[in-house]
Formats: C-alpha cells, sequence, structure tokens
C-alpha cells in the first residue's frame, strides 16, 4: 500500500486536500487552481500553458485513511478521456465498477483472441439502383465461452486505449481473409467485405507490411477485402495515412473513409487523401426529412463524385431515408433497412441467394 501512496504523488502527480462545504465551492476552487496554473509564468516572462487533469475523491466519512483516498483519487482521474485537455472527474460507485469490469476484460482478452472467442458478424451492402448484394462490412463480436455475444462499445474503446486493438483489428482482416478463401473454395460467389482498422494501428510502422503480408498468406485476390478507416485517423495523421493509403493502393486494396461527417474539417481531408470510397455517417441520414440536411447529403456526394470518390450510406433504416438517397446519386446503402449484422452462417446463406457477378470486382469502388 505504501508503496503505491508514493507512486501516485510521484514526478508530475500531485495530492491537494481542499476544504469546502458544497461541490459548487469546491469546482469553483478547483477551477481557480486551474486558471492560476494555467498561465505559468517563468522568470524570463515565458507563458506555460499547463493541462490539469485532476481525479477527485470527496471524503465524506472519517473511516477512510489517506490511501484509499487516495486510490480513489487516481482511479477517477484515469476515467478522463481526453487526455491532455484540462479535466476533471469525480470518484463514485460507477466509476469504481467501471474499472472494475475493464479490469477483468483485460485480464481475459489474449485468452479470448487465443481460443477463437472473437467472431466477425457481416453487415450487407446494397447497390442502390439494383438493390444487389455488393459487399459486406466484418463487425467484431466476441463470443464468450458461456455463448452471450458481447458487442463492440463494450471493449474497442477499451482496446483502443491499451493498445489491444492492433492485435484485434489484425486477428479480424486475417479471420476474413480466411473465411473469404473458404467461401471461394466452396464455390460461392463471395463479395467484398472492409474490415474495420483502428487509427491506432497507423502509429504501428509495420501495419502495412503486416497486413500485405496475411493477405498473401490466405491467397485471397485483393478485390475481396477492403480497409475501413475512421475519417479523425485521416485528420489526425495525414502524412502517414497517404503513405498508407498508397502501400495499400499498390497491392489493390481500397479504402474506405468511415464516419464522414463527424470531424471538424471533412472537407479538407478530402482535398488531401485519396480515397476510394466515402461512407456517410448515419448522423446525415438521420436528419433525412430537414431540407437544409438532405441540400448537405445531395452537395457531398455531388462532390465525391466529382473527385471520383464513391458514397456508402451508412445506418440506413427506413424506406423514406433509402429513397432520398437514391434519388440524390449516393450509391450504396449499409443499414437495417436492408440487412443487420448477422453471423457468418446467415450470411453465407445470404450469398447462395444473392450471387455476385464476379466480374465487377470493384463494385463498391472507383474504377
Ligand atoms: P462502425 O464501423 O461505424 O459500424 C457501424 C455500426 O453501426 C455497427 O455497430 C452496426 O451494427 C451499426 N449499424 C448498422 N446499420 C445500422 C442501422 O441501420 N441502425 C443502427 N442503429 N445501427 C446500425 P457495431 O457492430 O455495434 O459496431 C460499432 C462500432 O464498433 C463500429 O462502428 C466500429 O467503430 C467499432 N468496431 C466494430 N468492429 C470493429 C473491428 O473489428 N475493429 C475496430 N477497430 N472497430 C470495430
Ligand atoms: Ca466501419
Ligand atoms: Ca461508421
Amino acid at each position: 500500500m505504501k508503496a503505491k501512496y508514493w507512486r501516485m504523488v510521484f514526478a508530475d502527480t500531485f495530492i491537494f486536500l481542499l476544504r469546502f462545504d458544497t461541490r459548487d465551492e469546491l469546482l469553483w476552487r478547483i477551477n481557480d487552481l486551474c486558471l492560476y496554473l494555467n498561465h505559468y509564468i517563468t522568470k524570463s516572462g515565458q507563458v506555460y500553458k499547463l493541462s490539469l487533469s485532476m481525479g477527485i475523491y470527496e471524503v465524506d466519512g472519517e473511516t477512510d485513511d489517506i490511501v484509499s483516498m487516495a486510490d480513489r483519487a487516481y482511479i477517477a482521474r484515469q476515467t478522463i478521456k481526453n487526455k491532455g485537455d484540462t479535466a476533471w472527474a469525480f470518484y463514485d460507485g460507477a466509476v469504481r465498477d467501471k474499472l472494475l469490469h475493464e479490469k477483468e476484460i483485460e485480464s481475459q482478452m489474449e485468452r479470448a483472441l487465443a481460443e477463437g472467442e472473437f467472431i466477425a458478424y457481416y453487415q450487407p451492402k446494397y447497390s442502390t439502383k439494383e438493390q444487389r448484394l455488393i459487399g459486406a462490412e466484418a463487425l467484431v463480436r466476441w463470443r464468450r465461452s458461456d455463448d452471450v455475444i458481447v458487442p463492440p462499445y463494450q471493449f474497442v474503446p477499451l482496446f483502443e486505449r491499451n493498445g489491444f486493438i492492433n492485435k484485434l483489428d489484425r486477428y479480424m482482416f486475417e479471420l476474413v481473409c480466411r473465411q473469404q478463401t473458404l467461401w471461394l473454395g466452396e464455390g460461392l460467389a463471395p463479395v467484398p467485405i472492409s474490415v474495420n482498422m483502428s487509427r491506432m494501428c497507423l502509429y504501428d510502422p509495420h501495419i502495412v507490411d503486416e497486413y500485405i503480408g496475411i493477405l498473401e498468406e490466405s491467397g485471397l485476390p485483393a478485390a475481396y477485402v477492403k480497409l475501413e478507416l475512421t475519417e479523425s485517423a485521416f485528420f489526425e495523421n495525414t502524412s502517414i495515412m497517404n503513405g498508407v493509403i498508397e502501400a495499400l493502393h499498390k497491392v489493390g486494396i481500397k479504402v474506405l473513409m468511415d464516419d464522414f461527417g463527424t470531424g471538424y474539417s471533412s472537407m479538407m481531408m478530402l482535398k488531401n487523401v485519396d480515397i476510394d470510397v466515402l461512407k456517410l455517417d448515419k448522423s446525415f441520414v438521420d436528419d433525412i426529412g430537414d431540407e437544409r440536411s438532405e441540400k448537405i447529403i445531395s452537395n457531398i456526394i455531388y462532390l465525391a463524385h466529382s473527385l471520383q470518390i464513391e458514397v456508402t450510406a451508412e445506418g440506413v433504416e427506413t424506406k423514406a431515408q433509402f429513397e432520398f438517397l437514391r434519388d440524390v446519386g449516393c450509391d450504396y446503402i449499409q443499414g437495417y433497412y436492408f440487412g443487420k449484422p448477422q453471423p457468418a452462417e446467415a450470411f453465407a446463406d445470404l450469398l447462395q441467394k444473392e450471387t455476385w457477378n464476379g466480374s465487377d470486382a470493384d463494385a463498391d469502388t472507383k474504377s
């Protein structure tokens, strides 16, 4: 316990004990402290802006010892998402439960990966004009040994923080390559399947070589897999991204920009990166029916097409949304209106029913 305490007050980590009567008063004092420290002036007159990240534990009893109080403040601080901004978080029971749950997941993840508990669900994509099955997206699920299916929002954000996402994404890519090879071997006519790649993967300099190695090893033609990278990844590091896209294009792997329209400078991204398909985020699709939103959507599609980029709309749930998107020239549709993410066996049945014309391998990408 003692060692832990000293770890918590080491280097640039400090403990404050502040008196307060109400939470409001406490927050005022914290705010003052931040203002003061955020404009720290050195002897030479230089102004430093410090980003403070604070965990707050409200002492409300006399039974707590200093170590466990500091421990709880430390745990609260770990819940702050945007490290680098000044922010604070209070410790409460929910925080503790969440962290315990995350610790449990972390203790299981390696074993789960080794034992094949991570599986792919496939969500179909359809062409808007002929309403033909032209592709799918592989979405990870954790099928626990008790057969409970855990959705990605319960573990992907944690894996992005602890770095495990790189391993999981590589595994998913390998899984999809193997699955597609198997389907080809069985005489099915697979459609191209896109696999999500977390923006964290871009910081690994070997990533592209590894993905290309996986593809080559599987023997699958490159036209059967694509990669989806979220828009924020493009924004964070355009030059790395361009290198990655160029290398992927060289071997014939197409790149989709996921969640388009959710970042600050979506349009700039179109200017700077050579993507094949733009995935219009569900938040736009949800606003169909509103005149201004509809104008924005049709102009995004117009702009994308003028740059030879095709557009897939995601999260399409209703006939009205589908018809609007068809009428403004959106190329492809993904959403519950046409089909939910489904296990491999169900998707294989769909493939059997809706045979893809293999001559059109670039169906949902620019030619
Ligand atoms: P995403 O890549 O934007 O995936 C689309 C999400 O929207 C999927 O949720 C899908 O099930 C859901 N969706 C599709 N159509 C509809 C619809 O019509 N209505 C509604 N309400 N939702 C729809 P899912 O499978 O829960 O995945 C959530 C997110 O988790 C994904 O968002 C992606 O960011 C992440 N994710 C999933 N699989 C992977 C993976 O293998 N690697 C990485 N890095 N992230 C993944
Ligand atoms: Ca995606
Ligand atoms: Ca998306």
